[in-house]
């Protein structure tokens, strides 16, 4: 099939075009019912097709013959361990586990909650409960208890699961405490934790509660698949919305699978047998979706990496490990490269390995910024490819079709809508901006399978926070622009969300945290640009009257207060007293002007601010501080 064709056919006829993907995955029972729209907006796919996504990603290849495939190599550098599974022994670990997990009482439709680094037993763990139809909700191993205690409470776990430590570098983060510590915050009490004690630490159990990862597994019968509708829940993946409450975005079992077989195929062009390395964690999405799920379903090997881009040991990291495995496809947020050219800009440990095997290279996550590009494109002389996507959707929205013969690509842009995501730009007042023309970015309903229909526990805000806006449109959240050739570029939030390393946070969220410091009045937490991070957040603080406290020392503890709340991940390293805020006459802080302010940039005051004479001030105490760079 051409790119261009199966563009035109999946906005022509989505039911037609997503009934033959459907046809490229093995069902239990094949959906009859392809595309249906309900009466909120929202869409169903597949409603009575079933299968089991741990079947898709181990049984039927195992079935097929394949089981001495290599189906996950375990590569960390900071534990100096090198393990590879086939398809037969991963099956068999995560049929044990999935057993474990059923004598411990877990079944279809509960929650289990994953919080772990990436060691192997993690994706052992989320494997077995879609095998037995647990809906697990992996929560990144560098939240703070309480953004795991929010979770807990969110997604009400019947157990979780953990280990001892991470490691950070060389620093080893213990993990029981935090998670003793967010259960103790938490309103909803998990049955039980389940631990992997790793050499790195020894984790105290508690005793009635906690189990050890492999005395459970001791005697028990390995576990069948379960078989689950196309509807029914695979997991749940918090992500920043604009308030302190994260949003479980709940993903199905049988929409999912067929999205990331065609995207496996067709974005990232990987066959069976390939390796594909996604440089992310479990804890997000890319890690669901292109670590864990898509390239076992898709019969690859998957590179399963516990360090970092630098400094692990240093930042030839990522070309050692392609090398050393024969990596055919990589996918990896932009900073990564950004941290790897600063210590190698001359490309002297890239040039110390071979990384022939290697197609291309995918970036997402943030903005890929040009020098960025230019540097990687040239030094490694493959064709880099920026694609955009979200935690909401899954899987790619704008790509290239590398599996269709495509490499065309625009220096800015995201590439092209996917087929099945017709991506517009609208004005505010919702109609059709121009080509060029900066707006909203939003897809027009309905949406492709893999898409998440819902959030858990809380229809109501899937709906006003995405389809509300616009109607008939899904409102991405992003700004940007289509250029005539329907290249998508995309600008940046519209909302209060951040990108910090590729990690998407909430600036409400922060806001919250400061605000509960006994000397905080009032502040706004807004992104400054940085160069290796993509951004950062900074505080303005407003000091309650009558407080005195000096600068360095309320800094000292708001840094500390967001990193004990949210998690180092947040990078949130500055704040800055001022005297006062630019507000609306409503009362509104002006945090789109403050992040202009900090930039240096040009900005044209709002006819709603109460007093223009903040501008000029603030822009003084920014100076000052050295925050705003011009
Ligand atoms: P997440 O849900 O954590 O994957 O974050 C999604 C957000 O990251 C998007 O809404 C964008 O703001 C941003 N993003 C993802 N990919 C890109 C990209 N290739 N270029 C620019 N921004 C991106």
């Amino acid at each position: 099939m051409q790119a261009k064709d199966a563009r035109a056919r999946a906005l022509q006829n989505p039911s037609a075009f997503w009934a033959e993907q459907a046809d490229q995955i093995d069902w239990f029972k094949k959906p009859t019912q392809i595309l249906q729209e309900n009466a909120d907006g929202t869409h169903t796919w597949y409603a009575d097709g079933e299968l089991n996504s741990c079947f898709l990603a181990l049984d039927r290849h195992v079935a097929a013959g394949k089981g001495d495939r290599i189906a996950l190599i375990y590569d960390s550098p900071v534990t100096n361990t090198k393990k590879t599974y086939t398809y037969k022994a991963l099956l068999d670990a995560v049929a044990l586990f999935a057993g474990a997990l059923k004598a411990q009482g877990v079944g279809k439709g509960d929650g289990v909650v994953i919080y772990m680094p990436m060691v192997p037993e993690a994706g052992i763990a989320m494997l077995a409960c879609s095998r037995i139809g647990a809906v697990h909700s992996v929560v990144f191993g560098g939240f703070a208890a309480h953004e795991l205690g929010v979770r807990i409470d969110d997604s009400k776990p019947k157990i979780v699961l953990s280990a001892s430590c991470g490691i950070e570098f060389t620093k080893i983060i213990e993990y029981k405490p935090l998670v003793d510590s967010a259960i103790e915050q938490a309103t909803h009490k998990p049955e039980k934790v389940i631990m992997l004690q790793r050499p790195e630490a020894k984790a105290e159990m508690i005793a009635g509660r906690d189990l050890d990862w492999y005395e459970i597994q001791q005697g028990v019968a390995p576990a069948a698949c379960e078989p689950m509708t196309a509807t029914d829940p695979l997991y749940i993946m918090y992500t920043s919305g604009t308030t302190g409450k994260p949003k479980g975005v709940l993903r199905d079992n049988g929409s999912y699978a067929v999205a990331l077989n065609f995207a496996l195929r067709n974005i990232y062009n990987m066959q069976e047998g390939d390796v594909w390395w996604g440089i992310s964690d479990i804890g997000w999405v890319v890690g669901h979706s292109f670590i864990m799920y898509g390239p076992l379903m898709g019969g690859c090997t998957t590179v399963f990496y516990e360090g970092k881009p630098v400094r692990t040991p240093d930042a030839g990291a990522l070309w050692r490990v392609i090398q050393e495995y024969g990596v055919n496809g990589i996918f990896c947020a932009p900073t990564a490269f950004r941290a790897i050219r600063k210590e190698d800009p001359e490309g002297e440990l890239f040039r110390k390995y071979d990384v022939s095997s290697l197609k291309h290279i995918f970036v997402a996550g943030e903005k890929l910024d040009s020098p960025t590009y230019h540097w990687l494109r040239e030094m490694s002389q493959k064709p880099v490819f920026d694609h955009w996507w979200q935690t909401e959707t899954g899987w790619p929205v704008t790509a290239p079709l590398t599996g269709m013969g495509e490499s065309d690509l625009r220096i800015g842009s995201t590439n092209r809508g996917v087929p099945g995501y017709n991506v517009q730009v609208l004005r505010p007042d919702g109609s059709l901006a121009d080509a060029d023309e900066m707006g909203s970015i939003v897809i027009k309903l309905p949406l492709p399978p893999g898409v998440a229909q819902t959030l858990w526990g809380d229809h109501q805000r899937y709906l006003s926070s995405y389809l509300q806006t616009f109607k008939g449109y899904y409102h991405t959240g992003d700004g940007g622009y289509i250029d005539k050739d329907g290249f998508v570029y995309i600008m940046g939030r519209t909302d209060d969300v951040i990108n910090v390393s590729g990690h998407r946070l909430s600036t409400g969220e922060m806001e919250e945290v400061v605000a509960t410091h006994p000397a905080v009045a009032e502040c706004a937490v807004i992104a400054v640009s940085d160069e290796v991070k993509g951004q950062l957040p900074i505080g303005l603080i407003l000091l309650k009257d009558g407080v005195t406290i000096e600068q360095d020392a309320l800094e000292k503890e708001l840094v500390a207060l967001v990193r004990q709340k949210i998690g180092a991940l947040a990078c949130f390293q500055k704040a800055l007293i001022v005297k006062r805020l630019p507000k609306t006459r409503s009362g509104k802080i002006l945090r789109a002007i403050l992040r202009k302010i900090a930039e240096g940039e040009d900005y044209a005051p709002p006819s709603t601010i109460d007093d223009l004479s903040i501008l000029p001030e603030i822009g003084e105490s920014l100076k000052a501080a050295g925050i705003t760079k011009t």
